[in-house]
């Protein structure tokens, strides 16, 4: 799977794709990452992406032209209305970051991770002309209600996401199945079974992740659950689900139907 970037801060991502998961799906060409840089689109010996807002008011707004050329550039085709409606290609997304697009979340993770190119488009300064996100972007995406200063962390954000669901991209297989947010069903392993429940009565979105335990059994007088040494497994089963609502009912009631 392909990722582009379009960044006036190329340099950005460096680290990020360094470690981990992302390094290892990026080592065995599970992923291909391509940064480029807006300014290379720019039409001016200044390099310029950027304009003051029609309208008035504060900060600067990027350009259209950049943007449009940019990914007409990375897909070798021009784009458009026409383009979105008829020929759009089902296998590419354009994705605009924005804190004023659809939130991001792991049911859309999941999406992405069956295409083969996500065009990730990082904003700046007071946002990105609206152009881009009704004729250019197939999708505007938020990752949370909360204001940043730019797209290229939403976008890395984005890509670690999608990068782990990738087959092969984690160790074990199964791991991402048994994540907090997996949507038709929770299913919780130990060593030896791993046992799926069917949906949770009112759950709508799965529940959290369960919690996890490792050595020293006893730490600060802090002693690990009973349940997790025992060894009964269907106990261990049974004991994680439940922590798993409990913790959900906690931390996100939101993600429990209203009964
Ligand atoms: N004026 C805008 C904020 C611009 S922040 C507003 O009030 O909504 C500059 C850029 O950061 C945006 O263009 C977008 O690309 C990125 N950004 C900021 N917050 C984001 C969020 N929650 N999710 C995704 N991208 C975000």
């Amino acid at each position: 799977m392909r990722f582009d970037f379009i960044t006036i801060f190329p340099e950005f991502f460096g680290g990020p794709l360094d470690y981990g998961i992302v390094r290892r799906a990026h080592e065995a060409d599970l992923i291909q990452v391509h940064v480029q840089d807006l300014r290379e689109f720019a039409g001016d010996r200044h390099r310029t992406v950027d304009d003051r807002p029609f309208g008035g008011g504060e900060g600067m707004v990027l350009k259209p032209e950049p943007l449009f050329e940019a990914v007409e550039s990375l897909l070798g085709r021009s784009v458009g209305d026409a383009a979105k409606q008829s020929t759009a290609d089902p296998h590419t997304a354009v994705v605009l970051m924005s804190a004023s697009g659809r939130l991001f979340d792991q049911e859309m993770a999941r999406k992405y991770s069956q295409l083969q190119r996500i065009i990730l488009i990082c904003g700046r300064y007071e946002g990105v002309d609206e152009r881009v996100a009704e004729h250019l972007a197939t999708e505007e995406v938020s990752i949370g209600d909360f204001v940043l200063s730019g797209g290229e962390l939403p976008a890395l954000l984005v890509m670690d996401a999608v990068t782990r669901l990738l087959p092969g991209a984690l160790g074990n297989e199964a791991s991402s199945q048994n994540e907090s947010f997996s949507a038709s069903s929770v299913s919780l392993s130990s060593s030896a079974t791993t046992i799926r429940f069917a949906r949770e009565p009112g759950a709508l979105k799965g529940v959290l992740d369960f919690p996890h335990y490792t050595r020293p059994a006893e730490y600060r007088g802090w002693k690990v659950p009973e349940v997790l040494i025992g060894g009964n497994h269907a106990e261990v089963a049974k004991w994680r689900r439940q922590q798993a609502m409990k913790k959900t009912r906690r931390n996100r009631p939101d993600l429990l139907a209203r009964e």
